[in-house]
């Protein structure tokens, strides 16, 4: 009896709407950790309770909301019923409405050992490096994704996939890593960093993904390294000629002409293929950036350029200071539906204590 008690209180019945999937969430464990090792597709970037993608709503029972600054989920959110699934724990069974994802068929999250095949400077502070997985491998990512590396003491570090995915899976990826002055990976780990180093990530992750089954025309807005993921977006785009039908149009953003750190393929692009228009922006162009193009804050100039987004789907890549500003300014003035606002935002350890 008194252990039948104890079974009873060790978990909690989550069920998620509209699905109807359900699964069991053990004391002290985050709906969303439960739910991915069910197997679930729900959505999520950051982990931290800071970037909303895995923002779900409450119907039904009683939630730990966990530790979520205000500033990410307000009190006004809360009474909503907003609850970010990463931190939020079960306290009664709950119900909760939840946009799970499609279209990651033949995805799976493993950790992978992996070499580092090269790396090599696009600009002072952005390194490209390539990495190779065992030829076994083969690891299917939706472009947009990202991985994890899995460092000493528990450490992780998220990078997108600036290589484009294929359909029988790839056993070498891109990533566009810039340089944090005091970063522990950028700073102590990337700066030593040479080809044949062994490294292990975990991935691919998250629902920052191209919407391949959609035919809204396509916005992304990118703020330095944010390229990386909307490249791959673009490399697929491209050659599975997606934008014969669903134009497409990129806002790449950087301080300084050499944060645009790959203009020359971004202006291909814009040459040879049909529906797409490239718009590179400079936020503090300085005399030797000998810079005619657009200046201001790359998401500001999406903004004014686009008076309805009512018909798009947004992709926003980049500092979260950049998202978040996007993210308001879309929806609220520009009429982006809600569920056509996608976004990663490169949070740093400086965020994340903040
Ligand atoms: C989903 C996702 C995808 C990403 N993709 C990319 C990508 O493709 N390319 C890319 O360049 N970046 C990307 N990032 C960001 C990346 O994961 C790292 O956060 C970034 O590279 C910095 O890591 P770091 O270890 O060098 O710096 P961190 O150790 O995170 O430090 C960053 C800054 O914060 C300061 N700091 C550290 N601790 C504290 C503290 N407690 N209080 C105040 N300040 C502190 C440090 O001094 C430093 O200046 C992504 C992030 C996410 C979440």
């Amino acid at each position: 009896m008194f252990l039948q008690g104890w079974m009873e209180r060790m978990s909690h019945t989550v069920r998620l709407e509209p699905s109807g999937h359900t699964f069991e969430v053990a004391d002290g464990v985050s709906i969303l950790a439960a739910g991915l090792e069910a197997g679930f597709a729900l959505p999520f970037s950051c982990r931290q309770g800071v970037c909303r993608s895995c923002r779900g709503t409450l119907l039904e029972g009683e939630i730990d909301y966990g530790e979520v600054h205000p500033a990410y989920l307000s009190e006004a959110d809360r009474a909503k019923g907003a609850v970010h699934l990463c931190q939020a724990k079960p306290l009664s069974d709950v119900t909760l409405q939840v946009r799970e994802l499609e279209g990651l068929a033949g995805v799976r999250v493993a950790k992978i050992p992996c070499r580092v095949a090269e790396i090599t400077k696009a600009a002072p502070d952005v390194s490209i490096v390539k990495l190779r997985l065992p030829l076994n491998e083969n690891m299917m990512f939706a472009a947009g994704q990202h991985i994890e590396f899995l460092l000493p003491d528990e450490k992780r570090r998220n990078y997108s996939i600036a290589s484009k995915p294929s359909i029988e899976g790839v056993t070498q990826i891109e990533l566009h890593i810039r340089h944090i002055p005091g970063g522990y990976f950028t700073e102590n780990v990337l700066s030593k960093m040479k080809a044949r180093d062994l490294m292990r990530f975990e991935g691919p992750l998250g629902s920052f993904y191209l919407r391949t089954d959609s035919q809204k025309p396509v916005l992304m807005v990118g703020g330095s390294t944010g390229f990386a993921p909307l490249k791959s977006m673009c490399e697929q785009i491209f050659e599975r000629g997606l934008n014969e039908t669903r134009p497409v149009t990129l806002y790449w953003g950087a301080r300084t002409r050499e944060g645009l750190y790959m203009l020359d393929i971004a202006e291909e692009w814009a040459l040879s293929q049909k529906n797409f228009r490239f718009v590179p922006v400079l936020s503090e162009p300085t005399p030797a950036c000998n810079w005619s193009g657009r200046t201001g804050l790359v998401h500001e100039a999406a903004f004014s350029d686009i008076p309805d987004m009512s018909a798009m789907e947004a992709y926003v890549c980049g500092p979260s200071v950049m998202v978040e500003a996007a993210r308001s300014s879309f929806i609220e003035q520009r009429s982006l539906a809600e569920d056509a606002f996608y976004a990663d935002a490169f949070l740093t350890a400086a965020d994340t204590a903040a």
